[in-house]
Order: structure tokens, then C-alpha cells, then sequence
């Protein structure tokens, strides 16, 4: 039992270190290793499983993550819904430094990234995925972004409900053409890992939401200086323990693993997949 989790939450050790009693679990996955180990613990009687997405050195970059095996690790310790808090930059003025969104799309701009399971290609042990298409038009779990709404409101943090987060290959910020052709389109937020996570999790049937908390403004947006990897670290830091506070309400605020009355466990819709999920 001191292995399972119910809940996934994607983000460093910022987030855990303080609890009591964790437990490093190692998992392996037919994808080759996540980008860490899982640490387990426990918070208002919710057994979350932590998992830091850049490794606990944050030595990964977000195109080099391991998100397949990430994803995957986690449903195979029994998580069934996940909560990704994540930085980014904002790309509308009025989502400055400090900023917490609460994204309903997601324009995926990466370039390299694997985003399937189901991709033809044999597994280690001999199964073969089918091709299969996902619905994708509604990427976040509506349950799990009212939960993240409700938790951030309840610390007095009002969180913008919904926008778009525009998802770059990075490790690089954008040019101030890219970064203007985005606030053009009206997308108001932009970061380098909150996808393919989300795909990931859908072809997973897990409940998927995103905290995106805006630490510069991106350098298309009125009066931004550019971005700088100092400035971004120092907004996170200054912002981190509230929004690990919101985080650990959010978790409280999700139902029960068997309760999910939203359409993300049933994503798949009962077809014959060519693998096992975990
Ligand atoms: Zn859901």
C-alpha cells in the first residue's frame, strides 16, 4: 500500500520536501526510465505520488524528458488523476509576474516530442500497439481545473479560469516575432512542458489539469525586457510555498479515485488498445 498513490503531481522537490514519511519508489516502464524516481507520500488522507519533472538535479531539459515513461510510471502506482504545476511566461500584459492560470486549451508548438502510446511500434514484451485516435479538443479535466479554481480562490489567490497555454520546444525562449505571432493568436500564456504530458495522460484515461504560475512576461508582450533564466527562478522562488499550498488543497479537493464522474476514464472508449496499461 505505502506504494500506491492515487493522485499525480508533477513538479520538483519544492512541493514534497516538507512532508513526512516519503517513499522513494523506482519504476520502470516498457519506455525506459521516468525522469526520477516517485516520492510517496500522504496529505489530508490523499496518497499523492510526486514526481519531479526535470529530475531532482534539474539536470533534463523539457524536450529531453522522458514524458511517455513519465506518464506511465505514474498510472503503474495506481494514479488515476494528475495535477502539473508549471512555469511560464505571459503573453497578454495583464498576465504578469505572479499570475496563476488555470489553462482550458493548449497549442502545442514542440518539435520533437513523442506524443503516443499507440504508435504501431512493439513493446519489451512482444505487444503491439494499435493505431489509435483520441479525442483531444478539451485537453484539461474540467473536474481537476475546478478543483485547482476552488483551492487557489480558498488562499486568496484568485487564479484565472481558463486561456490558452502555448506549449514551445525550448530549451530556448522565444524570439520576439514567435513570441508577438503568439499573443497575436490571443494565447495567454506560454511554456515548454505542459505538452505532450497532457495527450500522455488522455491516452492514459488520467485526469489531467494544469497551475500555471506566470513568472515574466515573454518577450512579444508590452513593455517585456526579454527573458531571463535568473528572473524566471526568481519569480518561481518567491511564488513557490503559496503555490504548493494551493496544490496540496487542490489534491484534497479531487474525488475519490472510483468517483470520477468526468469522461477522462473512459477515453479510450472500451477499445482493443494492443497493449495492457498499467
Ligand atoms: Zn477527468
Amino acid at each position: 500500500m505505502s506504494e500506491q498513490a492515487e493522485i499525480g503531481v508533477i513538479g520538483g522537490s519544492g512541493f514534497y520536501s516538507f512532508l513526512d514519511n516519503v517513499t522513494e519508489v523506482t519504476v520502470e516502464t516498457p519506455y525506459g526510465p521516468p525522469s526520477d524516481s516517485l516520492f510517496l507520500g500522504e496529505t489530508g488522507g490523499r496518497r499523492v505520488a510526486f514526481l519531479p519533472r526535470h529530475g531532482r538535479g534539474h539536470h533534463l531539459p523539457p524536450h529531453r524528458i522522458n514524458y511517455r515513461a513519465n506518464m506511465w510510471a505514474l498510472r503503474s502506482v495506481g494514479v488515476r488523476q494528475v495535477i502539473a504545476p508549471c512555469a511560464v511566461g505571459g503573453l497578454q500584459p495583464q498576465y504578469g509576474p505572479g499570475t496563476l492560470l488555470v489553462p482550458d486549451q493548449l497549442v502545442d508548438r514542440t518539435k520533437s516530442r513523442v506524443q503516443t502510446y499507440f504508435d504501431g511500434e512493439p513493446l519489451p514484451d512482444g505487444s503491439v500497439p494499435h493505431v489509435i485516435h483520441v479525442s483531444f479538443a478539451d485537453p484539461y479535466c474540467e473536474t481537476g481545473r475546478q478543483a485547482a479554481l476552488r483551492a487557489a480562490r480558498g488562499q486568496g489567490w484568485e487564479a484565472v479560469d481558463g486561456g490558452t497555454i502555448c506549449v514551445i520546444e525550448g530549451p530556448r525562449f522565444s524570439t520576439r516575432a514567435e513570441s508577438r505571432w503568439h499573443a497575436a493568436q490571443g494565447w495567454s500564456v506560454v511554456g515548454m512542458t505542459g505538452h505532450p504530458e497532457a495527450i500522455l495522460a488522455r491516452e492514459l484515461e488520467l485526469c489531467y489539469s494544469s497551475l500555471a504560475l506566470v513568472t515574466d512576461l515573454d518577450a512579444g508582450a508590452e513593455s517585456s525586457e526579454g527573458v531571463s533564466h535568473e528572473e524566471v527562478l526568481r519569480v518561481f522562488g518567491e511564488n513557490v510555498g503559496r503555490l504548493r499550498d494551493v496544490l496540496f488543497d487542490a489534491v484534497r479537493e479531487l474525488p475519490a479515485a472510483d468517483a470520477r464522474a468526468c469522461g477522462c476514464a473512459t477515453a479510450l472508449g472500451g477499445q482493443d488498445l494492443g497493449l495492457t496499461l498499467p
